[in-house]
């Protein structure tokens, strides 16, 4: 294990250094198998706890741990320095392929931004984080990853008393949108540079000697956010709070909250209940995204002109329509584009609406049509038959049109419609039993996400639509 730290040594004046303050009582709980061995890490590094990395009582070997400073706009409105409040870049692993990746711990105590907060997270936050990113990334969506969980017997106080939790969190880096404004909005154009300047030399190393680098990179931060958000609308993601200071510069799902996955089909879904006015609502995300990449362009006005700003910004809508309509056609089982498909698709939809059909067992069930069969798998959940008849006398119609077996096109559509994606009921069922100090609910739920698409990995149970108590869950930012 080679650990460097290029944050600290490039870039002083952009962080605090300090170390973790131990959880109490904390000890490893789970960790992530493939992962750890896609890091090439030694299986006896999670034998006990540790040798205490995974709680915060051991330091990486060789590195000084720090807070990042960064700032942002939350709910639409300036909330000036925020930084890491509860978390800490540990260091930064060196793989043998060349890849390196930030460790950040979760929940490692308080930092001079903390603010109000106590620095620390729960166990609930914890395993909802490690669950979704698990299930983002097998779903092919880029996130950060979650290496450990540790537990403590320490009480942290949120709506009830919850014990305190870590999470050691991977990435290839924890850049965010308001890191650059943090130094542009405190008038240090030259930190902004130069953090842009860290960036490309790390993480964009192709465009260090183009002359306009700058536009370049901008331009792939642009489309990476597109195709991100293309992405958690095709799978029915809401992130529930989309500031500034939660957005990836690598376009990658970062600081899981109260998310919400789908259930029924409802477009104006909001799963932060701390969101009264539903900014970050199912279907504002695209809007919202955009409204973001403004802020960033704004805080990148010192290194590119006004026009070049438009020009990248320009890039966001075709390539988020792009992806969606690539993942969505693949949803339809439509392998070819034809100008038809999005009438297709927004008759789906509507009726899904009218009739709260469930977003994620819906699309499974519509990769069964046979085209041959005047009569789809899917009718019996329709109560207005006649509308769904027609829609489907449509989309049959459609899929004449092109020369494909039904088994093909099946295939096609079993690994664009996921049997399972985390509801909040199944994240809820592992919280509980984690709290009981219980890690088979989490192992068998991880198991599955890690083959979301596979009939034979989930099982019936894990297919079902949320029972009465869990359709009902509140989740908010305090976590
Ligand atoms: P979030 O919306 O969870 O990404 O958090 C927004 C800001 O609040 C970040 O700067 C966090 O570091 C900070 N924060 C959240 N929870 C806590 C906490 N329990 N203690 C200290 N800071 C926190
Ligand atoms: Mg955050």
């Amino acid at each position: 294990m080679q650990f460097i730290n290029s944050w600290q040594r490039e870039l002083p004046g952009f962080y605090t250094s300090l170390s973790p303050t131990p959880l109490a009582g904390g000890r490893l709980f789970y960790h992530n198998a493939p992962l750890a061995s896609e890091l090439e890490l030694d299986e006896a590094l999670f034998a006990g706890d540790g040798h205490g990395v995974w709680s915060g009582r051991a330091l990486l070997p060789g590195m000084a741990p720090l807070a990042q400073v960064y700032s942002g706009h939350q709910f639409g409105v300036w909330a000036g320095q925020l930084g890491d409040g509860r978390g800490l870049l540990l260091g930064e692993q060196q793989l043998t392929n060349g890849r390196r990746v930030d460790w950040h711990l979760k929940g490692a105590g308080l930092t001079p931004y903390s603010r109000m907060g106590d620095g620390r997270a729960v166990i609930r936050s914890s395993v909802r984080e490690f669950l979704a990113s698990e299930a983002l990334h097998h779903l092919g969506i880029p996130t950060t990853r979650a290496l450990a969980l540790a537990v403590g017997d320490e009480p942290v106080q949120r709506e009830t008393r919850e014990r305190g939790a870590m999470l050691m969190r991977i990435a290839e880096s924890h850049l965010r949108f308001g890191h650059f404004e943090h130094f542009y909005y405190g008038g240090e154009q030259e930190k902004v540079r130069q953090l842009a300047d860290y960036a490309i030399r790390h993480h964009w190393p192709q465009l260090q000697e183009e002359a306009d680098r700058y536009l370049l990179w901008f331009t792939d931060v642009v489309q990476r956010t597109a195709r991100l958000i293309a992405l958690w609308q095709s799978v029915g993601f809401a992130h529930g709070v989309m500031n500034t200071d939660n957005m990836s510069i690598l376009g990658l799902t970062l600081d899981y909250g109260p998310y919400g996955f789908l259930d029924d089909y409802q477009p104006d879904f909001i799963c932060n209940h701390s969101d009264y006015q539903g900014r970050y609502s199912f279907e504002n995300q695209p809007m919202i995204g955009l409204w973001n990449l403004n802020r960033l362009a704004h805080a990148l006005s010192g290194l590119l002109t006004t026009e070049q700003l438009k020009q990248a910004l320009a890039q966001y809508e075709p390539e988020l329509m792009r992806v969606w309509g690539e993942k969505m056609r693949a949803r339809l089982g439509l392998l070819t584009a034809d100008a038809s498909d999005n009438t297709i698709l927004t008759g789906l939809l509507t009726l899904m609406t009218q009739e709260r059909s469930d977003y994620t067992l819906t699309f499974r069930l519509l990769s069964e049509t046979q085209q041959q069969e005047a009569r789809s798998p899917l009718r019996d959940e329709f109560i207005d038959r006649d509308a769904f008849d027609r829609w489907y006398a449509q989309y049959r119609q459609r899929l004449l049109q092109e020369q494909v077996s039904d088994e093909a096109r099946q295939a096609v559509m079993k690994a664009a419609n996921p049997a399972l994606v985390l509801r909040n009921y199944l994240a809820q069922q592992v919280i509980d039993d984690v709290e009981q100090g219980n890690t088979a609910a989490l192992e068998k739920l991880h198991l599955a996400l890690q083959q979301p698409f596979s009939d034979a990995a989930v099982s019936a149970e894990l297919r079902q639509r949320p029972p009465e108590w869990g359709k009902t869950l509140e989740v908010s930012c305090s976590s």
